[in-house]
């Protein structure tokens, strides 16, 4: 038998979460942002369960050929724009849209000559400061890409939120003012709206929403879980227990002792590491969930295996079911365990981990 270290993909809660983005931005269009192999999920296999959306975005021009190469004909927007000019004869061929958001990428659209024109997506900057024109510079070059023949009419207009993640911070009302105070031009399409923005504030819907992570079930916000959103948890990561074992009182366990037994002691054994993309830097505490009932990790999480304080599971036998993520152990709540968010967890899970469709 193989490793037995699984992640789980739940098809069916992929297609009700793009439902309640449709539930909340109702009337909008959706790019299903599959960046990062879909966040970690698997780029194809996640575009074809969401044959739903009106289109889908992605970082980089590989990730889109890769959907076009498998039959992907809806509309692909690029959101990091292009990196170099070789890439823009691509991006018309096989017919992407692309985010333009700095002047050298409008010069490199102005001597070009495309056999038809690119549907573009100028990116502003309302104050994340990080790509985008500054917002006083939106018509000089709102023009030029107007007048430049490579590019399709009507330009389109994105901006990007910071904070949009935390309900109560007041930046995203200061960038909505920011980017509508300009005078914006009546016949481009508007997009702002990343997960955060789609649940947290309607005035940031606009034509086009972008969501992410909320697709996977994910909740965008700090201090909720994708239930709470009306969301279903995407991935499940699962193991099995290989062993159980009795450790006597004051024997510590695992890579630098990091977990003294208080007592004569179960510890079990499950086929989990950071060589699967389970953190490392998970501390004693960190809930697991062994055949449905909460246990803690104890001791350094190694590369192919973490150990489990089984006081209390007396039943616990190798082969039992580990969840260390997913259904019935949101992966917010790992997140908070691991110092970060859980965008990183899911995306970064290796691929020594079978993935399979339920
Ligand atoms: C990644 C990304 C999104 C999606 O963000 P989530 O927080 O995952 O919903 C939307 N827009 C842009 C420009 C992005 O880069």
């Amino acid at each position: 038998m193989s490793r037995p270290t699984r992640a789980e993909l739940d098809v069916s809660a992929l297609r009700h979460n793009l439902a309640r983005v449709r539930e909340v931005a109702t009337g909008r269009r959706v790019w299903a942002v599959v960046k990062a192999n879909a966040y970690g999920h698997g780029l194809v296999r996640v575009a074809q369960a969401l044959a739903e959306t009106d289109g889908f975005a992605v970082a980089s021009i590989d990730e889109a050929l890769e959907l076009r190469e498998s039959g992907v004909r809806k509309p692909i927007l690029l959101l990091a724009g292009f990196f170099c000019g070789a890439e823009v004869p691509l991006i018309a061929e096989h017919d992407l849209e692309v985010v333009v958001h700095h002047p050298w990428q409008v010069e490199v659209l102005e001597r070009c000559t495309l056999p038809s024109p690119i549907r573009v997506w100028m990116k502003l900057d309302s104050g994340m400061h990080r790509i985008g024109f500054p917002m006083g510079e939106m018509h000089n070059y709102f023009g030029r890409l107007a007048q430049s023949l490579s590019v399709a009419q009507p330009v389109n207009l994105m901006t990007h939120l910071a904070n949009a993640d935390d309900r109560s911070d007041t930046y995203t009302q200061q960038q909505l003012e920011r980017f509508f105070g300009e005078n914006l031009p009546e016949s481009a399409a508007l997009s702002i709206a990343n997960s955060g923005g789609i649940l947290g504030w309607s005035q940031t819907h606009a034509d086009w929403v972008r969501p992410g992570i909320m697709l996977y079930g994910v909740s965008p916000f700090v201090d909720s879980i994708g239930a709470d959103e009306g969301l279903r948890p995407v991935m499940t990561l699962r193991t099995r227990l290989s062993a159980v074992n009795s450790v006597p009182r004051g024997e510590v366990v695992g890579y630098g002792g990091r977990w003294r037994c208080p007592e004569d002691m179960l510890v079990g054994v499950a086929a989990i590491g950071y060589g699967d993309g389970y953190p490392r830097h998970l501390r004693n505490g960190t809930p697991v969930l062994l055949n449905g009932r909460l246990v803690p990790l104890v001791g350094r999480v190694s590369m192919d295996m973490v150990t489990l304080d089984l006081r209390g599971q007396d039943n616990a036998k190798p082969g039992d079911e580990v969840v260390l993520w997913g259904k019935g152990l949101p992966v917010e709540e790992i997140a908070r365990h691991a110092d970060t968010i859980p965008y990183e967890l899911v995306t970064r899970v290796t691929p020594r981990v079978r993935f399979e469709l339920v």
